[in-house]
């Protein structure tokens, strides 16, 4: 049955339309489960009806015809309860109604599921028989899984349907997560380039050529080898020969030695190399009379395609961006946002990803509007006039003039503000009451440092190590990490730098240290890593020492730390790099300052740890992006749980109140550095604790000092109390957005601001 069920699956993924999709669907479900008939019902919403789209077994001149209304019939009541029914003896129920332009008098068992889709019934899935029967719970089960494959495919029809039906504008939603608005044309990328969209360019490196094609050849050769095991896995051993083809032509020298020539002796870049070799062949291949040999050119451009690849992930460079563009993407990643030129990117939306994926994070970061978690078929969009809204995540495609109009004065509007805020920027950020409060800048996420902005922070709350080390095609030297960490503490010389320990692992893989995990959140992330690799971490700590001479400005920070052993571990070897660092200055008459040292509060354990953990550390930093996942065991990353992930939750509260009411009993400074501490909401309610340190994003600065200036701390408190008492965290930002607007912020301040 498993196999049947796979193989059905299998087909109604493959379909080349919907209507295929469910044709083979109920022909092929009739006959797995030996039922006289099978059919599926479509609803039509604003009709409040059903529409029979596909039966094996009923009428086929009633396909597209048959109307049953929600409210009537035992398919209607399938929808209204939104669960299975199963019938030994369906005309004897009181819902029953017989249609007679169906042909369904002779049925006499039904087993009915709901097609649903995002908590919507898209249909329901039946099967009837002629003889009494009671059906299964294997059936059931069958009958619910079909449902569910067939859901996805309706789902994605209907959105393909709106867009292609385009005479007005189309709007598909999604998860804001980097507030804005941008108009341009849709760009998507794909990991996997086509032959014909690499841009010919010459290159006058072209020993830097033929190492970037050395590496992608040695990928492709690990890639193939991993899939040809998985194939060995499952004996199937004439994909496993194709495969050995593949490895052939990688080993070919005429291939692979005519690419190295086109970088050599006709100084392309190595992907234009790769296109013009594989085009040739691919051309000689399909001239050939013989249909084995004619069909190798399809493996020619496979592999070709799979080079290209790699060569692509670490050189975006190669595409030309005309003009400004919206990223349209299954997934973006901190990696690929980092790559592409900044003026050239107008907005980002990505199918999977929500609201503190790295990648939403740096979106913030660049202040370009992002959506995530849209349903979106990328094809057909590419090249296409798109809106994006990245306070709601709503994405307009093909808009009409007017609604281009309604939005270029909503940016113009946006823009005003910004300008109005930046105003203020520069002014000390200090409550109305008169209590001072940190505000600190998020940074390294961006490569950019040169920002006007960023002289209005108190210092840097958290600087992320990682971005450096992904755009890199190896661990970059000491060296170059000391001249990277440096210019920061240089830049923001008098003020503190706290930078932390590279955080990889997670949603943050290193290329070049790929980690394979089912539950990468879960896993080697991390301190973890480091403390596994204290070659690494020496290295790392050794260049934030040897860059803090002559600048007082160092604090170090760990991320991830569970437990007493990992900070004690961290600093027998800070303590080790120190004194190596701090003897070879002593030869040259110089000196360091052994560097304040803390730790990120963002796994959920630390919090009972603290009086343990607070003889070791200086300093807490609460990472609440991390810790509202842990908490509430939602994964940052996954749009489809993206609604569950609140940085207001209750118990997220709670957590905040127990550190700060430590940290205030240890006497440890402590301030927050995850994403909350960039929400206005989310400031004013740390306020209320006790909170005076917030670190974020550099396009939240001016907004949250603008407002810190017209709050008062004094009438945060009540309100807190009262919040704390709430089980909702809608009625808990309600409470404090209707503050704002008491205080003449009306509007100021969206959600993801
Ligand atoms: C956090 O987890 O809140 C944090 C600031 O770190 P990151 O987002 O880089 O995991
Ligand atoms: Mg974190």
């Amino acid at each position: 049955m498993l196999t049947t069920l796979r193989q059905i699956v299998e087909s109604v993924t493959a379909a080349p339309s919907l209507s295929d999709a469910m044709h083979s669907l109920v022909q092929q479900t009739r006959a797995a489960m030996h039922v006289d008939c099978c059919s599926v019902y479509i609803s039509e919403p604003q009709r409040q009806r059903y529409r029979l789209m596909a039966t094996d077994g009923l009428s086929q001149e009633a396909v597209g015809k048959a109307i049953l209304p929600f409210d009537e019939g035992l398919v209607g009541l399938v929808g209204r309860r939104e669960e299975l029914i199963n019938l030994a003896d369906a005309p004897s129920h009181a819902s029953f109604k017989y249609l007679p332009e169906v042909g369904e008098d002779e049925f006499k068992t039904f087993l009915g599921v709901p097609i649903m889709h995002q908590r919507n019934v898209l249909g329901v899935l039946v099967v009837q028989q002629k003889l009494s029967r009671q059906f299964t719970e294997i059936d059931e089960s069958f009958l619910v899984t079909l449902a569910a494959q067939l859901a996805v495919r309706i789902a994605h029809a209907e959105l393909k349907g709106l867009i292609s039906s385009s005479s007005n504008h189309r709007a598909v939603h999604g998860v804001g997560v980097s507030s804005g608005m941008a108009i341009a044309k849709a760009w998507v990328w794909q990991p996997k380039m086509a032959l014909s969209q690499v841009n010919l360019k010459h290159s006058d490196e072209p020993e830097l050529q033929l190492e970037l094609l050395n590496q992608a050849v040695l990928q492709v050769q690990i890639e193939l080898d991993s899939l040809a095991m998985r194939f060995q896995d499952a004996v199937q051993v004439d994909s496993q020969s194709i495969f050995d083809i593949y490895q052939h032509i990688l080993a070919d020298p005429n291939f692979i030695a005519q690419i190295e020539l086109e970088i050599t002796e006709n100084q392309w870049n190595a992907t234009s190399a790769v296109r013009q070799v594989s085009e040739r062949l691919i051309a000689q291949f399909s001239a050939m009379s013989d249909p084995y040999l004619r069909e190798r050119s399809l493996d020619i451009r496979d592999v070709a395609q799979r080079l290209l690849s790699c060569l692509a992930h670490s050189h975006m460079d190669q595409f030309d961006f005309q003009e400004p563009v919206i990223l349209l993407a299954e997934e973006v990643t901190a990696t690929l946002l980092a790559e592409i030129p900044k003026d050239r990117l107008a907005g980002v939306v990505s199918i999977r990803g929500a609201v503190n994926s790295h990648a939403a994070i740096l979106a913030r970061t660049m202040s370009v509007p992002a959506g995530m978690g849209l349903e979106l078929p990328l094809q057909e969009l590419d090249g296409q006039e798109l809106i994006i809204d990245g306070g709601n995540g709503d994405v307009i495609i093909q808009p009409g003039s007017a609604v281009l109009a309604e939005y270029e004065q909503l940016i113009q509007q946006a823009k005003a503000f910004d300008d109005l805020v930046a105003q203020e920027a520069q002014l000390p950020s200090e409550t109305q009451d008169g209590c001072p409060v940190s505000v600190l800048l998020n940074a390294g996420l961006s490569l950019d440092v040169d920002n006007c902005l960023m002289d209005c922070s108190d210092g840097v709350g958290l600087y992320r190590t990682e971005i450096p080390f992904m755009l890199h095609d190896s661990f970059p030297s000491e060296q170059e990490q000391t001249k990277r960490y440096r210019a920061i503490l240089e830049q923001y010389s008098g003020r503190q730098v706290c930078m932390r320990t590279l955080d990889i692992g997670g949603d943050k893989p290193l290329p070049y240290f790929p980690i394979s995990e089912e539950n990468p959140f879960l896993g080697w992330r991390g301190i973890r890593i480091t403390l596994d690799h204290p070659e690494l971490f020496l290295a790392q700590l050794k260049a934030m020492l040897r860059a803090s001479e002559h600048n007082d400005n160092l604090a170090i920070m760990l991320p991830m730390i569970s437990c007493v052993s990992e900070i004690q571990s961290a600093r027998r070897l800070l303590d080790q790099a120190w004194l190596e660092v701090s003897d070879e200055l002593r030869t040259r008459g110089s000196a360091i300052r052994y560097p304040s040292l803390g730790v990120m509060i963002e796994v959920p354990a630390a919090i009972y740890l603290l009086p343990d953990l607070a003889p070791y550390v200086d300093f807490w930093s609460v990472g609440t992006n991390d810790l509202t996942q842990y908490l509430l065991a939602v994964d940052r990353n996954n749009a489809r749980v993206a609604q569950m992930y609140d940085g207001l939750h209750p118990a997220v509260l709670r957590a905040l109140q127990q550190i700060v009411h430590t940290a205030n009993q240890q006497a440890k400074p402590v301030s927050v550095c995850g994403e909350l501490a960039g929400d206005p909401v989310g400031v004013l309610i740390l306020l209320a604790m006790g909170y005076r340190r917030f670190s974020m994003n550099l396009n939240n600065i001016a907004k949250i000092k603008y407002m810190l200036r017209r709050v008062r701390t004094d009438a945060l408190v009540p309100l807190l109390e009262q919040a704390i008492q709430l089980h909702d965290s809608v009625q808990i930002r309600k409470l404090f957005t209707t503050y704002l607007e008491s205080v003449g912020l009306q509007g100021f301040f969206s959600k993801k601001a």
